[in-house]
């Protein structure tokens, strides 16, 4: 049988892609993980797409969140590497840490990142527009640039506007010694003393990564636990390590006022077990959360009232409820994760595409890069006790693996929740190296719903880590080799 050219073939299934469609323009409001991988997607399947960024390409997971913080954590890892090399014959006896090169380091990343992703949206035909985009009604977005202005009114569009700090209604959290996350990242020097404001993710993250490099951290959570969505058994225990790495942790703390001396030394006053107390700082974070950026593109005039949740309301499909408009990642404030946006953008195209593949929450991962670090997926303890689900939980620690103690690695452990009845996995927390890693194998099984026999018959790369959950599928049939039951 003869069949046409590829490039023929490819002409004829963009045509058919794209005739199947009301019309085949879509504009993204927002350039980050959500609206340019959305982005570049729309422009592999056929559609004519426009981006539209005001700040810039990448957003604040790129430019002020995940990468940059990853950077001056692995800055980190590397000071404490050098530090305790002599353990394995590698002595460095004076290292210095130049905060100047670590942060030029971070920047040259960030900026190589931002510039491959230009790149990337150029070469596969996407339009994009530096400016300010603002509906002027559910049909038009009005575009301005530094000069003039463009009106656009296409087919469909996608609203990934991302989120903003949360600021607490504290007096003094206006001082030039408080900060956001985005302002720590630009520091040109460090602190003796820093108090964090809020022990969720970006507390904790900057609270290790400070505390490592010398810095006196304590951390003021309003609740009794840090990290909240983490089972009591791993946040206490990442707590208990803190000590070793300058980190203090006051649960239970409301935070009162901040008050700033001209002699730069901010005191935190704060309420604790019905006692006030003050603590002393040279600078404060504060990091209690993020809310979804509705401001300023003219949101208002839509016809779409904001959700319960304070984002903007879509369903499984990320519609919203006018169907030419889907909306996705933290501005829908469903799951505030960069990995979440971007496949969020690949179910909203196929949505536009006509393709029906709703998001699936149950197994989406996530990892704190404190030290240890913490990876999650699927059901915790706590959310299984909430829905009466019974469970057995299998425990193996990362000193029963050959290459943890080779890297001197032994704290942390795989902790698997296994359905009672069933033995089918439910959820997993590593807590230990290269748990970033770990979680994806671990997600690839839940979300594909492998046994514990299958894992079992998987074979593991020795010596890998990876091993540890080769050996928590054999626990969980009663069948351990490394590790005593
Ligand atoms: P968060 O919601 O994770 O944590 C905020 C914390 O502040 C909570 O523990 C809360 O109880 C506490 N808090 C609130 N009010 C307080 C008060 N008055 N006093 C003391 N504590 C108070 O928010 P975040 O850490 O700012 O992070 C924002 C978002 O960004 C989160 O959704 C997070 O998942 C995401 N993020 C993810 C990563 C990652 O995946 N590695 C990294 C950074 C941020």
């Amino acid at each position: 049988m003869q069949t046409a050219p590829l490039q023929l073939r490819l002409f004829f299934r963009r045509i058919l892609i794209v005739t199947n469609l009301p019309g085949n323009d879509v504009l993204f409001i927002g350039g980050g993980p959500g609206g340019y991988v959305g982005a570049l997607y729309a422009a592999k399947k056929g559609l004519s797409v426009t981006l539209v960024e005001k700040r810039w390409i990448g957003g604040t997971c790129l430019n002020a969140g995940c990468i940059p913080t990853k950077s001056l954590i692995h800055a980190a890892d590397i000071w404490e590497t050098v530090r305790n090399g002599s353990r394995f014959g590698v002595v460095s006896p004076d290292p210095v840490l130049d905060w100047a090169t670590v942060q030029a380091q971070k920047n040259k990343t960030v900026d190589t990142l931002r510039s491959g992703i230009r790149q990337l949206l150029d070469k596969n035909g996407v339009r994009v527009l530096e400016g300010t985009a603002e509906f002027w009604d559910d049909r038009t977005v009005r575009v301005t640039f530094e000069t003039g202005s463009e009106t656009l009114r296409p087919s469909q569009i996608v609203v990934a506007t991302g989120s903003k700090t949360k600021h607490l209604p504290i007096p003094g959290l206006d001082s030039p010694l408080v900060t956001d996350s985005e302002g720590l990242l630009q520091w040109q020097s460090l602190p003796q003393r820093l108090i964090v404001i809020g022990g969720g993710v970006i507390g904790m993250e900057f609270a290790f990564l400070l505390g490592r490099l010398g810095v006196k951290v304590h951390v003021l959570e309003f609740l009794p636990q840090v990290l909240p969505s983490l089972d009591a058994d791993v946040a206490t225990r990442l707590v208990r390590m803190g000590k070793a790495a300058n980190v203090t942790v006051i649960n239970g703390a409301k935070v009162l006022s901040v008050t700033s001396s001209p002699d730069g030394v901010a005191t935190v006053s704060y309420e604790h077990q019905g006692t006030v107390k003050t603590i002393e700082g040279d600078r404060v974070l504060e990091a209690v959360g993020r809310i979804p950026e509705l401001s300023g593109f003219g949101w208002e005039r839509t016809q779409i009232e904001c959700g319960k949740n304070g984002g903007i309301p879509v369903d499984s499909r990320m519609r919203t409820p006018l169907p030419h408009i889907h909306a996705i990642g933290d501005c829908t404030n469903l799951l505030q994760l960069a990995h979440v946006a971007s496949h969020q953008a690949i179910v909203a195209v196929d949505d536009i595409l006509g393709q029906n593949r709703p998001m699936d929450y149950r197994f989406v991962p996530s990892v704190i890069f404190t030290t240890p670090e913490i990876a999650q997926v699927g059901a915790t303890e706590k959310s299984l006790k909430e829905s009466g689900t019974g469970y057995r939980v299998v425990k193996i620690p990362y000193g029963s693996n050959g290459k943890a103690l080779i890297e001197n690695e032994m704290t942390g452990f795989v902790k698997l929740l296994c359905e009672e009845t069933t033995g089918r996995w439910l959820g997993a927390t590593v807590m230990g190296a290269h748990a970033n890693a770990l979680i994806a194998t671990l997600t690839v099984a839940m979300q594909n719903h492998l046994s514990s026999e299958e894992i079992k018959h998987t074979v593991f790369a020795h010596p890998t880590v990876s091993e540890l959950i080769h050996e928590a599928a054999l626990s969980s049939l009663g069948e351990p080799i490394h590790v005593w039951e």
